[in-house]
């Protein structure tokens, strides 16, 4: 006879364990093995099964589920938007993911995802600027200082070697924690005051302010030509961050053109003007800055293949590290028939 037996553990990294990986790993060699994963991943972009994410929206957030596979592999992402959350002690975003088995449906991993979020985010970010931002970049903007911001300075160093972060948020308080968290981490850190301020000298503006409306974080007259504009905290129908002139005047890159002329600040726009495409600039398919003097704009809303490269990515340094817990999530009775014999038993 059988031991009866309902589990099928699945690996599970909460949010302890995702803080002692990354610390034991290291923050910025994860940011750099991330972009390796996410770039290997947008090299094979036709493999993936890909659809604009499901967004269920509210009058003060978004809850969204981010699906896509390779065929062998199927993840998804639980991920809320809320900007009003901070004012009540909350995170703006919060997420959770799993990795499943295509062959069996069985899943392989659940995982926290708030942390790993705001680090794919911002290699994601590091990634399109090593493509497009123009040569030789060492000062970076960084507007709107909360949760994402120091990630995002630390990838901006270490993927395209950025030695000076120049900080403002409407918060002087946001921009202090940063100046805090970032000092001793080999990055010359200016607290600004006005958003004029930080711009000063930056070839590279990163904007990752938080606000469900339609913002004006950056005016035309603010951007020179030649910069870099990384454009994150943009990501929902009716919530932009830049004026639409200077859309007009950037070269646009995007993730998956059906969900970013939805989310993006490509919204503003006619559906018809043309963007390209991040992942054929990658594959060598596509053009990517034209010239120096060229504005070349990441119009970041984030997307499933690169939740899906870090869910990947962390699944494969759990026997290393062993960190991960096994979770009881799965009924898999010995006779796969017998799920009520199962149920009776455990009485
Ligand atoms: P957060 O609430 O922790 O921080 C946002 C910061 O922006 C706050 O400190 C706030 O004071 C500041 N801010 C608001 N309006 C501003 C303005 N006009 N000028 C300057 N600063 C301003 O949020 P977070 O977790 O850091 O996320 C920031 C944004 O990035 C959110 O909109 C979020 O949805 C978005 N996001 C995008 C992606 C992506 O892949 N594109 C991923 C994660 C988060």
């Amino acid at each position: 006879m059988m031991t009866p037996s309902h589990h099928a553990y699945v690996p599970f990294v909460s949010v302890d364990k995702m803080m002692k990986l990354v610390l034991t790993l290291g923050i910025e060699r994860v940011l750099l093995d991330l972009v390796a994963e996410i770039e290997a991943d947008f090299r094979r972009w036709p493999e993936f099964d890909k659809t604009a994410r499901v967004a269920s929206h509210s009058d003060v957030g978004v809850i969204e589920l981010m699906p896509t596979s390779d065929g062998e592999t199927y993840g998804f992402k639980y991920v809320n938007g809320h900007p009003s959350n901070m004012k009540n002690g909350l995170q703006t975003v919060t997420a959770f993911g799993l990795l499943a088995d295509v062959a069996t449906g069985y899943p392989v991993l659940l995982s926290e995802m708030t942390i790993l979020t705001a680090l794919r985010t911002a290699a994601t970010s590091a990634m399109a600027a090593k493509w497009l931002a123009p040569a030789g970049a060492t000062t970076m903007a960084l507007i709107g200082n909360g949760a994402q911001a120091e990630f995002q300075a630390l990838a901006f160093k270490a993927v395209c070697g950025i030695t000076e972060v120049r900080l403002y948020d409407i918060d002087p308080a946001a921009t202090a924690k940063c100046v805090e968290n970032l000092a001793g981490r080999g990055l010359r850190t200016v607290a600004c005051t006005t958003p004029e301020q930080a711009i000063l000298g930056a070839q590279i503006i990163t904007t990752v302010t938080a606000d469900k409306q339609y913002a004006t974080i950056l005016t035309d007259n603010m951007v020179g030509a030649g910069v870099h504009i990384n454009a994150v905290g943009g990501d929902c129908p009716g919530k932009t961050e830049l004026h639409r002139d200077i859309l007009l005047r950037s070269g646009i890159f995007v993730e998956y053109p059906p969900q970013s002329r939805i989310e993006g600040e490509i919204q503003q726009l006619p559906a018809d003007h043309p963007v390209t495409e991040l992942w054929q600039v990658i594959a060598g398919t596509a053009t990517g800055r034209t010239d120096a003097r060229q504005i070349t704009l990441f119009d970041s809303v984030g997307f499933a293949i690169e939740d899906f490269s870090a869910l990947r990515y962390v699944k494969s340094k759990l026997a290393e590290t062993g960190l991960f817990d096994n979770l009881d999530m799965i009924a898999d009775p010995n006779d796969p028939r017998d799920l009520f014999g199962m149920l009776l038993r455990a009485a």
